[in-house]
């Protein structure tokens, strides 16, 4: 069910040095995902959001919001979103709530960082471009580099080839632009063959960057969700699962380090960065007065 709701506020600051993604400040414009991806994390009980398979709340004065916590930030950092939820879920094509958001980024002259599935990110390519003058980075999640699996994995989203062609036409629009591998499911897509296509088809379709992560956390309603994924759509799976990681926060992908070290070379290769380069943040200045706001 889509539902409308008023958020209270919508900026959050980022705690601690964000090394992934150099993000300063995050928002969710959502809650909820049409993605539903089997493994998605956003389940666990930390994150508080009831019913994440079958509602998708909307903030709806979330762009208002925005334009006001913008105004009032003495340090420009990078703004990030698509954590927590994918900001091009198909609702987006209706809502605009990305757009919009964008829109405000571009006129504060912030930073900003995507992560998401889905080419819809190509409809705001042009707000993108004037967002890079300062700084914009889009980041694809593929998992896998079979569309056939993509669907089975993460049923709601554009298949893996799809989000590659996308990242293809950002790369030659001049943004900033590369994946997250990450995910990468023990027994399903940790094989060195699944790698090594993702790493030739980032190349071939323009990624600047790479970022991996050689398993999986397994969270309480995560866990269980994901498990009733498995046993529906690979038999015989879960109790691999269980035997190898039982209750453990994190299963790592079989034989990590070789993986790796193969990952590495083959980016190495082919020019592609494992880490993403990223804004740092800086003192606003005021306009009226061209002098920094004081911490
Ligand atoms: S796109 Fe991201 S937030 Fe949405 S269901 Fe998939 S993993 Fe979760």
């Amino acid at each position: 069910m889509i539902k409308d709701i008023q958020a209270k506020t919508l900026l959050a600051r980022v705690k601690g040095k964000d090394d992934w993604f150099g993000q300063y400040y995050n928002f969710n414009l959502y809650r909820g995902c049409q993605h539903q991806c089997i493994y998605c994390d956003s389940r666990s009980e930390c994150y508080q959001i009831e019913n994440f398979n079958q509602d998708v709340l909307v903030k709806v004065n979330a762009v208002e919001l925005l334009c006001k916590e913008l105004a009032g930030k003495r340090v420009v950092g990078t703004i990030g979103t698509g954590s927590m939820n994918d900001p091009y879920m198909p609702l987006e094509a209706e809502k605009q709530l990305t757009r919009h958001a964008l829109e405000t980024i571009a006129e504060f002259q912030f930073p900003v960082h995507i992560i998401t599935k889905s080419d819809l990110v190509l409809r705001d390519l042009g707000l993108l471009e004037k967002i890079s003058q300062i700084y914009a980075a889009v980041t694809f999640t593929v998992t896998t580099a079979d569309d056939a699996l993509s669907k089975k994995l993460e049923p709601g989203a554009p298949v893996s080839s799809r989000r590659l062609a996308a990242m293809r036409r950002l790369s030659e629009n001049g943004i900033l632009t590369g994946l997250a591998m990450m995910p990468i499911l023990p027994f399903i897509e940790d094989n060195e063959e699944n790698i090594s296509r993702i790493v030739r088809l980032a190349h071939e379709n323009g990624a600047a960057y790479i970022l991996p992560a050689f398993g999986v956390t397994l969270r309480d309603r995560q866990r269980v969700y994901f498990y009733d994924k498995l046993d529906r759509q690979f038999p015989g799976l879960r109790t691999r699962y269980e035997k190898a990681f039982g209750e453990r926060y994190f299963a790592p992908a079989q034989n990590h380090d070789r993986l790796e070290k193969g990952f590495t070379r083959l980016c190495r290769q082919h020019g592609i960065a494992t880490k993403m380069p990223i804004f740092s943040p800086q003192k606003r200045f005021h306009a009226a007065n061209n002098q920094p706001a004081l911490f």
